[in-house]
């Protein structure tokens, strides 16, 4: 009796369900799933941390690092062991012998480990080593015929995969590197955000972008998401408000590039702390609240509001760069005695925009008030150029 209750009460539902789902759902979310293990990679919900050497560079350095944080709140060891250089003849990482290194220092703190893998024969290396997870690079990433080899290496492995965000703001090539792993059975796979290349100069050595992994992390809620502030800002000083910011997007941990000496590291000096500053920026950090079934409306309103501020802050960068230009213009103007206002450049500048808005279904009348007050700035900035120093 009961089912047939139900057969009929999901009969008397299902267009109403449908019409709702069709409007809450983007066109994107559709044929999307990544078959995944449940929270494998948290337990209770706490962050899960990751830190260790950019690269394992000596059996001493290795040793000295790791069991220097014995006594930290961390999840597993990272370290380099086959490191991609951008150009040869730099430090490309120690290989083989590193993951001894690296096997015996964790064991001795009972952590595990985990090191980045480019190659199928990297994979196996490793795992014979006794490596407990591994990671695709940043420059990995982006080739899929590369990921698909590691993926083919990978299948009965059961092994867990992180996967960084390709070097180019690409998320389908991540997504992409994602789908080849979880397709070769592996369903133990976390996403590493660590920023992507970019050729306008910033105080980041990789554009977080953050809008791309909010995305990731819309599109595949189940997919725990871990930041890489320390490739994300090249730096050390910016390391801690990063990573508190991935925690505010609630990101499930953070991967930190951890030396004993960071100055004289072989490679990213620059970004790695001391086992003493993680341990400043782990107890600075504040977590967020994670997802919580009980509180669904409350967390979609944060990760609304998370939204909003990201996107704001890259308006205000793009209204600071559209100024800087207008500066130019106006310095140039001023040298080849060129009027301010040429109203048929104004015109067309004001006509293209409200038709690239209409395209997009933004509110005329905000659009004209908005580059109204752009091109009324403008025009002041170009005059205080004129005016000084005449
Ligand atoms: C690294 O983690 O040391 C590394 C090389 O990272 P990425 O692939 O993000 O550049
Ligand atoms: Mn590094």
């Amino acid at each position: 009796m009961g089912k047939y209750l139900i057969i009929y009460w999901c009969f008397c539902n299902i267009y109403t369900q449908k019409f709702v789902c069709f409007l809450l759902t983007p066109t994107t979310m559709q044929n999307e799933h990544l078959d995944l293990k449940n929270d494998w990679l948290q337990a209770n919900n706490t962050p899960y941390i990751i830190a260790g050497p950019c690269s394992a560079e000596t059996e001493e350095q290795v040793w000295s690092t790791i069991t220097t944080m014995k006594d930290l709140n961390i999840n597993a060891i990272r370290a380099g062991i086959w490191k991609p250089r951008t150009r040869p003849g730099g430090f490309e990482g120690v290989g083989e012998v590193g993951l001894k290194w690296l096997v015996e220092a964790a064991a001795h703190i009972k952590k595990p480990t985990m090191v980045e893998i480019a190659t199928p024969q990297h994979l196996e290396i490793a795992l014979k080593a006794g490596v407990d997870m591994v990671w695709i690079g940043a420059r990995t990433t982006v080739n899929p015929f590369s990921v698909q080899a590691i993926a083919d290496a990978l299948r009965g492995t059961n092994i867990a995969v992180l996967v960084k965000n390709p070097v180019n703001p690409d998320l389908n090539l991540w997504i992409g590197a994602l789908e080849r792993v979880n397709r070769a059975g592996i369903t133990q796979i976390a996403a590493i955000h660590r920023g992507f290349s970019s050729n306008t100069k910033t105080i980041y050595r990789n554009e977080p972008n953050w809008e791309i992994a909010i995305e990731l992390k819309t599109r595949f809620p189940n997919l725990p998401l871990i930041c890489d502030p320390s490739h994300i800002c090249g730096r050390t000083d910016l390391l801690l408000e990063t990573a508190q910011h991935a925690y505010n997007l609630n990101y499930q941990g953070v991967m930190i590039e951890t030396h004993c000496d960071p100055k004289n590291a072989w490679s990213d000096a620059q970004q790695q702390v001391t086992p003493t500053e993680l341990a400043q920026i782990l107890t600075a950090l504040h977590q967020r609240k994670p997802d919580n079934t009980n509180q669904i409306t409350d967390e979609k309103l944060q990760h609304f509001r998370s939204e909003i501020d990201v996107i704001d802050q890259e308006l205000v960068n793009l209204i600071a760069r559209r100024l800087h230009v207008v500066h130019n213009i106006g310095t140039h103007k001023k040298l080849h005695n060129i009027a301010i206002l040429q109203p048929e450049r104004w015109t067309k500048v004001f006509k293209d925009r409200l038709t690239q808005s209409n395209e997009l279904k933004i509110d005329e009348s905000f659009v004209k008030h908005f580059f109204k007050m752009i091109h009324h700035q403008s025009i002041e900035l170009q005059t205080k150029i004129f005016n000084n120093g005449k």
